[in-house]
């Protein structure tokens, strides 16, 4: 099931360091954070599960979906107990995929095939034990000394088998009598192919059926423990930066974690939720819910369209090209963060390091550049998701519905960071939602000639298309994975103390005040009789049918000409400019920022905060990418 190369193995390596020990208690059949049983007083067996063991409950359609998976995998009733705790842990694949551990086994992977669009459920150690034990499912038992990947077993080969009753890619469970068990796959020429093999082990079912609150007793000590630290260290952040405490609540599980330790330290806390215009509707209703029962002042920040505006200039976001982010998220909530604290902010947020390689090697405490003022503070940076689950379940805190509905993990439903198993969960309960994405996505890959398999398997997601992804792409759809740059396009050199800037493809209308506004974060910008000038020199502007030609004089650097007049052309509104500008010299009206020149200290910022602007530059340079590797 792994697929780690390149850039996959380096994010492997640091998620690593922050992976968490599992132990489970076999005396009351219930994962424990910490060797020792909180119920029993007894010693936890270690369950080794794929680093960042950053396991989770399988909870509400997951759970019910997962049991029913397993039977239509192996066309027969579940061998497996049905437990009311089963423990889910990401594993590293080109989509969601996912360990599942049973009474503290590892009984299989569960995975979402992109190309078919389905799940598909592999057993393995255990799983494959309890198949071979029960003979429930396919199985079969070879009359060979050993076993190892790549072996293909014949009929002739079979002491005895159930196997499917046409060659179906369907999953066998494969053991010998010399103790090696496999799992193998039953080929359309009849044959079981051995994808892995192991040395069997022996094992028991539990007889006991816990619920999670009792996890979540068995484990009290350890959750005080990391309560404990995490409201001290919050205490000790508010003695350091002497600020306001906000909770960042996205109306997820480690949010609502963060939340309550922030009451814990503080007592009442005011908490922000930033609507980016990509909730879906349960998220919005939760977060107010949740407001009211805890009495907490809920400060909305809102994108309003902007998402949708930024998306006709910048095109798709992708992973490696989140204009959204900044356009969405971060301005929206830096101007509620200002309104509503205008001396700054603690802003407590529920960033985990074992959620992505980025958190992992992020900081608990940190400063971002577009939240001017505010210090921001990550509790939980450490915790496992299950630490989080066990920390919801004793506390009794309310979850978001949306995890009972096959998500485990919230936040914009279109967000390029999602599996396409969580685009199916969102087509599932929003089907007219992902109908209207979609069809924007068909429509831009129609324009672009980027066929199909860019929008069927997410390729959208990604400008530089990974490793992993790319060789799934030839394996299963037969090409090379299209590529394309998005946003606006434009050249630009520096000749002889002039800055030329091309906008290809413009086709709008652009004022000479327009452009001397966006200019004048270089200097003194004027229009005067029909003329555009900076610091006294002519600018020379220059409109074709399908470009914008601009040259300036005397600029010092290539890139700041190119912000501007990107700002200019394609201003989105989003008033980030606005928010930043020391001077107060810049207001967003009717989605276009306007610059008062009698204010304006020409100090560039506003140049260097332009999601737009920034965005534009990163595409183009992927762009001459892509140019240089076609060459
Ligand atoms: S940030 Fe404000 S003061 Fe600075 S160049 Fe832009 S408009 Fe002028
Ligand atoms: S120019 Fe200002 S308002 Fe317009 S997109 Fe850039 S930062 Fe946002
Ligand atoms: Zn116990």
């Amino acid at each position: 099931m792994t697929v780690r190369r390149g850039a996959g193995r380096r994010a492997f390596e640091i998620l690593r360091k922050v992976s968490r020990d599992l132990y489970w208690c076999d005396r009351c059949n219930v994962p424990l954070l910490t060797r020792v049983c909180g119920l029993c007083g007894g010693e936890g067996r270690p369950v080794k599960l794929t680093p960042p063991a950053d396991a989770r409950p399988a909870l509400g359609l997951e759970y019910v979906q997962l049991w029913k998976l397993i039977e239509s995998e192996l066309d027969a009733q579940c061998p497996y107990p049905r437990r009311r705790i089963v423990v889910l842990n990401k594993i590293p694949y080109v989509d969601s995929a996912d360990e599942v551990v049973v009474d503290g086994y590892i009984v299989g992977h569960r995975y979402y095939d992109p190309l078919r669009g389905t799940w598909r459920f592999k057993p393995l150690y255990y799983g494959v034990s309890a198949i071979l034990k029960s003979k429930v499912g396919y199985y079969a038992i070879a009359d060979v000394e050993t076993l190892e990947r790549g072996f293909e077993l014949h009929a002739e080969d079979l002491l005895e088998a159930n196997l499917p009753r046409r060659g179906s890619e369907k999953f066998v469970a494969v053991g010998t009598k010399s103790g090696y068990e496999g799992v193998g796959i039953y080929t359309k020429r009849k044959r079981i192919r051995v994808l892995k093999s192991w040395r069997a082990k022996s094992f028991e079912w539990n007889s006991s059926n816990p619920s999670w609150l009792d996890a979540a007793r068995a484990n009290e000590a350890r959750l005080a423990v990391l309560e404990q630290e995490a409201v001290d260290f919050l205490r000790k952040i508010a003695a350091k930066y002497p600020l306001p405490p906000v909770v960042s609540f996205s109306g997820g599980k480690d949010s609502l974690v963060a939340f309550r330790l922030a009451q814990k330290a503080f007592g009442n806390v005011p908490m922000l939720f930033n609507d980016t215009g990509l909730e879906l509707p349960e998220t919005i209703e939760y977060v107010k819910r949740v407001a009211q029962s805890s009495g907490a002042e809920l400060i909305v920040a809102s994108a309003g369209d902007a998402f949708w505006r930024g998306l006709d200039v910048m095109g798709p976001p992708a992973r490696d090209y989140r204009w959204c982010c900044k356009v969405a998220k971060l301005v929206p909530t830096a101007k509620a963060l200002r309104e509503r604290f205008a001396g700054g902010a603690l802003s407590i947020v529920g960033q985990r390091g074992a959620e992505s390689a980025s958190r992992a090697r992020g900081l608990r405490v940190y400063e971002n550049r577009w939240l001017p003022n505010v210090i921001v503070a990550a509790p939980i940076h450490s915790w496992s998701a299950l630490e989080v689950w066990l920390y919801i379940f004793k506390e009794r805190l309310p979850v978001n519905p949306l995890y009972f509905k096959g998500f485990d993990r919230l936040g914009c439903w279109l967000c390029p960071a999602i599996e396409m198993s969580e685009a199916e969960a969102v087509k599932r309960l929003h089907p007219e939602l992902w109908a209207k994405w979609e069809g924007y996505l068909k429509t831009f890959s129609e324009k672009r000639g980027l066929g199909d398999a860019w929008v069927r398997l997410g390729l959208w997601r990604w400008l530089a298309i990974p490793g992993d992804v790319a060789r799934m792409v030839r394996l299963l759809a037969g090409q090379e994975p299209p590529l394309s740059a998005r946003g606006p396009r434009f050249r630009a050199e520096l000749e002889g103390g002039r800055v030329l800037v091309e906008l290809e493809g413009f086709n709008g209308a652009l004022s000479f005040e327009a452009l001397a506004e966006a200019l004048s974060s270089l200097g003194v910008a004027k229009v005067e009789e029909g003329k555009l000038t900076l610091n006294g020199v002519p600018v020379v502007v220059e409109k074709t049918e399908d470009a914008l030609r601009i040259a300036v004089e005397g600029a010092k650097r290539v890139d700041d000409v190119v912000k501007a007049v990107v700002r200019a052309a394609y201003c989105i509104g989003c008033g980030s400019c606005e928010l930043w500008c020391p001077k107060g010299a810049i207001k967003v009206v009717n989605w276009r920022f306007r610059v008062d020149s009698d204010v304006c200290a020409h100090c560039g910022m506003c140049n260097s905060v332009c999601p737009v602007a920034e965005y534009a530059t990163r595409a183009q340079a992927f762009e001459n990418f892509l140019s240089q590797a076609r060459a």
